[in-house]
């Protein structure tokens, strides 16, 4: 496996299609262009119609688009062909034959091709995890987000941060470099003032309520409550589908089951828990642990208490409510229950009480979600973890008088940045900006 190889594979999703695309990308994809159509790539970023032919058998695979986009300005940064053809499982199989077939061309690895753009600086980092974001969005708002940072709106956030960061580390290496010179002693104090604002800056945003991954990651809801008060069959009413398994039996609900939910554009994963009710079956023991732990996880709970007990409800389920919940009653069809107001009075089988259900989680998940001042929140574990590291070494360097110590941690500082954009390291960049520091002269 070499990145110097030209690689294939099927764009589009596998299975029967109306079309299918097929990408190939390197050095010889303008020689697979001459082998399957006998002609000369097209004109760049353009599509043609060509007969694509298996070359040894001089045989007709499928009709179909050609396009050429000449390196650098392709996706992976290389020349790059794509032919669009019918999407069947034996024009694939044959194109993939035929296209295999030339020298110094294989099938591409998982990701290949997005790695190839980063390589050739065509994405950083951040924009290649927004690709896959892209890819796997469900709802709006995941959408929404991963085209922002598609865009490079976090990248370029992170980037100015750490070249911010290296302009510092070159002024506190000056004083090093240079300590026979008469340094101006504003200039080190406005370096760790600029320093200070940065952490600040950094903290604020490492510090915005996990939003930018609940997006990503999808809000987590649990439903708890006693057996048999109907939780399942919340769920499938909110799920409009049969998902989970409705008993009239207790304690039927032996296992944590997820529906995967839109809510307002939000991706919601609710989990309907085992009842929560003293039992001696080991089973179920196992059940009620795991619905404490989900609940303790989740973002929202969603507590259900029967209308025919209410408001004598049980005190384990009583001891669930807590500022993230939702109170429900159910089965309002056979018991009115007296509200103090904050609960909604439900029927599952009936569906009385479902809309303002909807509409009070709709209103919790915007709150949980609100961004604050509109800048692009974190998306991923992997960043906030830079992020951290960054803003420990910021500490540390603060905390030294030693220039050269307090350079060090700066260095740290930057490179935590750049791990996330995965950007030119510190030193190219020192290079960069030392080539016109004029101290000195
Ligand atoms: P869970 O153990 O809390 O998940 O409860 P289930 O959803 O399995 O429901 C237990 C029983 O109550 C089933 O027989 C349901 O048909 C019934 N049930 C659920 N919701 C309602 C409701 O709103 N009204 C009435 N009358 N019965 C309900």
């Amino acid at each position: 496996m070499s990145d110097r190889d030209t690689i294939f594979a099927a764009a589009t999703a596998p299975g029967r299609a109306g079309v299918a695309i097929v990408r190939v990308s390197g050095a010889a994809a303008g020689v697979v262009v001459r082998a399957l159509t006998g002609r000369a790539a097209p004109a760049p970023r353009s599509a043609v119609m060509r007969a694509l032919r298996d070359p040894d058998r001089d045989e007709l695979i499928d009709r179909g688009l050609v396009l050429w986009f000449p390196g650098p300005r392709s996706y992976t940064g290389e020349d790059v062909a794509e032919f669009h053809v019918h999407g069947g499982r034996a024009v694939l199989a044959a194109l993939a034959q035929a296209i295999g077939r030339v020298p110094g061309v294989r099938f591409a690895e998982p990701g290949e091709f997005s790695r190839r753009a980063f390589l050739h600086g065509r994405l950083d980092l951040t924009q290649v995890e927004a690709i896959a974001d892209l890819v796997d969005a469900e709802t709006d708002a995941q959408r929404r987000m991963a085209q922002r940072q598609l865009e490079g709106e976090l990248g370029r956030r992170y980037e100015q941060w750490r070249s911010e960061l290296v302009r510092a580390l070159a002024h506190v290496e000056a004083t090093i470099d240079f300590v026979d010179e008469p340094l101006d002693p504003a200039l080190g104090e406005a370096v760790r003032a600029r320093v200070r604002v940065l952490e600040g800056e950094i903290r604020q945003h490492l510090g915005d309520g996990r939003v930018g991954e609940r997006v990503r990651e999808g809000l987590l809801i649990a439903i708890v409550g006693a057996p048999n008060v109907g939780k399942s069959s919340i769920i499938n009413r909110l799920a409009e589908r049969e998902v989970a398994i409705v008993a009239p039996t207790a304690g039927t609900t032996r296992d944590v089951i997820e529906v995967r939910l839109d809510i307002g554009g939000y991706a919601v994963t609710i989990v309907d828990t085992a009842g929560l009710r003293e039992t001696q079956d080991d089973v179920e023991q196992e059940g009620v642990r795991r619905a404490r732990r989900r609940a303790a996880d989740a973002d929202l709970t969603i507590v259900v208490f029967d209308a025919t007990t209410w408001p004598r409800g049980e005190a384990a389920v009583r001891a669930m409510v807590d500022a993230r919940s939702v109170v429900v009653i159910n089965k309002a069809d056979l018991a009115r229950p007296t509200l103090n107001g904050e609960e909604i009075a439900l029927s599952a089988v009936t569906g009385f009480g479902f809309e303002r259900l909807v509409q009070v989680l709709r209103e919790r998940v915007d709150q949980l979600m609100a961004v604050q001042g509109g800048a692009m929140p974190l998306t991923r574990e992997r960043h906030r973890q830079a992020l951290e590291d960054c803003v420990a070494a910021l500490r540390a360097s603060a905390d030294h008088t030693e220039p050269e110590l307090a350079a060090e941690e700066l260095r740290v500082a930057a490179q935590c940045l750049g791990r996330i954009t995965g950007r030119v390291d510190v030193e190219d960049l020192l290079d960069l900006i030392f080539r016109d520091f004029c101290i000195g002269k």
